[in-house]
């Protein structure tokens, strides 16, 4: 089948609301989130239902040619997206695939299409008197099947796991246009391999994810949200363990932030002001879920402030008194990727060590980065209550930007040296894509690796769904 011929059976397949091909109206799925990554495509497939991408893949299957799935296109590694060189290929958005198919209260689940939008999710378990944990700062345009195909973590990883742990089935369509219907609301079913877990990560390499069945959750009655300056990184983690153990582990979030980054965030994004009075170099935001009543939680909390006050790990805290005071504290937090895009494109690392070891990681390659490359600008914050830095290298105001990305691959090792030496994680929870594939391939065990491939070749033999990301 020539390129021509498949492009007329797209279009049949998808109707006129179904396909871009436009370069002007595909432009913005092309290019990334960050603006780093883009590349061009054949044409812009944007399916309604299940059957209409398995029919494109079945097509793409038949031609040869490659397929890309798009959902909120805010991944941060360039997976979303064409390669530069990729001349024969397919962007297939979900974003048309948006229903919630049904929510089962007593069952606490939802089921719910790829393309939905996961603030849409939030809201429809909300009006239902349930609660879908999983929270970033990318929750009004990212979709579930995006949040899924990276695994995404977020701000409540502590209380409610990764993305992962929130599944109980998935609707695939496979490489050569099947459907897998796994979609289940079990909560047990030790039937063989949980092939949902294949897909979970995999980044849109391995199948196109149309619809999910998520666990729901009793909606937290009692929240308290508090905002402190702490010591140091290592009173942030002493911090942890007594709220942890102190609250009755109702602690849901517990994000560390530096001055540099709270600077930027004030400097170049509205509508943000210091919760606190004094400047400090350390910061931790953190929220704690509790049942009915809320004086019990308050209680907890003061009562761990209170005392890490005495013994210096805390030197000041506001804790909020409102809900709008709430939503102002987690603004700063949101707020924090949007404000370093005014500072040009960082040299970005996400990693993970274990979370006793979140300061040492600090200690080391803090100083290793400022003597690789001293005119650097360090911003390091994140979900220190997972062991998850976000330690980015931002280029020297004023300075050259290209210049400064072409240190880059340098810094990455620097960096990631430290982390594989602690034995921890160069992608926490981003992902692979295309930003981290060469580093993959180094620190990666070549039997896992070889492995990664092996599952890649059976399912996708010919190499069509989203070439080149994450292998
Ligand atoms: C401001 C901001 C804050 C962020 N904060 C966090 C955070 O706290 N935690 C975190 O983990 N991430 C975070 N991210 C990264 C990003 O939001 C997540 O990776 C998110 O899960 C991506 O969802 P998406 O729908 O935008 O996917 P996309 O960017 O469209 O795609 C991501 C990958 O998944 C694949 N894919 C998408 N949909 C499907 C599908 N239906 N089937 C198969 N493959 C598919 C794509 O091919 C690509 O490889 C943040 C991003 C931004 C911009």
């Amino acid at each position: 089948m020539t390129d021509l011929e498949a492009i007329v059976q797209l279009k049949e397949i998808l109707g006129p609301k179904g396909y871009l091909e436009d370069t002007g109206a595909m432009a913005r799925y092309l290019v990334d989130w960050r603006g780093a990554y883009r590349g061009p495509a054949l044409l812009v497939a944007r399916p309604a239902t299940t059957a209409e991408v398995a029919g494109c893949m079945r097509v793409c299957a038949l031609a040869g040619i490659a397929v890309i799935p798009q959902g909120g296109n805010t991944g941060l590694v360039g997976g979303s997206v064409p390669r530069p060189g990729d001349t024969r290929c397919i962007l297939l958005s979900l974003e048309r695939m948006n229903a919630v198919r049904r929510l089962d209260a007593l069952d606490f689940t939802i089921t719910v299409e790829a393309g939905c939008v996961l603030k849409s999710i939030q809201k429809a378990a909300e009006d239902a008197d349930r609660f879908f944990p999983l929270s970033l700062a990318a929750e009004g345009s990212c979709q579930i099947g995006g949040n899924l195909s990276t695994n995404a973590g977020g701000i409540q990883v502590l209380r409610y796991g990764m993305a992962r742990d929130l599944v109980l089935g998935l609707e695939v369509v496979l490489p050569n246009g099947e459907i897998w219907s796994g979609l289940t609301g079990l909560r047990k079913d030790n039937t063989g391999y949980d092939l949902k877990h294949l897909f979970i990560g995999a980044e849109g390499t391995l199948g196109i994810i149309t619809a999910a069945v998520l666990k729901l959750f009793p909606r937290p009655r009692a929240i308290e949200t508090a905002f402190i300056a702490v010591r140091d990184p290592s009173a942030a983690i002493e911090l942890l363990s007594r709220m942890r153990a102190g609250t009755g582990d109702a602690v849901t979030a517990f994000e560390l932030i530096d001055r540099a980054i709270l600077d930027l965030v004030y400097a170049n994004v509205a509508g943000n002001s210091d919760p606190l009075a004094q400047r400090h170099d350390w910061y931790v935001l953190t929220e704690s879920f509790g049942a009915e009543g809320s004086t019990g939680l308050r209680d907890a909390v003061e009562r761990v402030l209170g005392q890490a006050m005495e013994d210096g790990l805390v030197i000041d805290a506001a804790l909020a008194e409102s809900h709008a005071q709430r939503q102002a504290f987690w603004k700063i937090r949101e707020d924090m990727a949007e404000a370093q895009k005014h500072e040009g494109v960082p040299i970005r690392h996400d990693i993970a060590v274990t979370v006793s070891r979140v300061p040492e990681f600090l200690e080391r390659a803090i100083p290793a980065c400022r003597a690789a490359l001293p005119d650097a600008r360090i911003v390091a914050f994140g979900h220190a209550g997972d062991g998850n830095i976000h330690f980015n290298l931002l280029p020297p105001r004023g300075g050259d930007p290209s210049g400064f990305h072409t240190e880059m691959a340098r810094i990455n090792r620097v960096v990631h040296d430290i982390v594989v030496d602690m034995g921890g994680s160069i992608s926490a929870e981003h992902g692979i894509g295309l930003l981290r594939r060469d580093e993959l391939a180094h620190y990666k065990p070549s039997l896992a690796l070889e492995t990664m491939r092996l599952l890649k070749r059976t399912l996708d033999p010919r190499n069509l769904l989203n070439p080149g990301k994450v292998l």
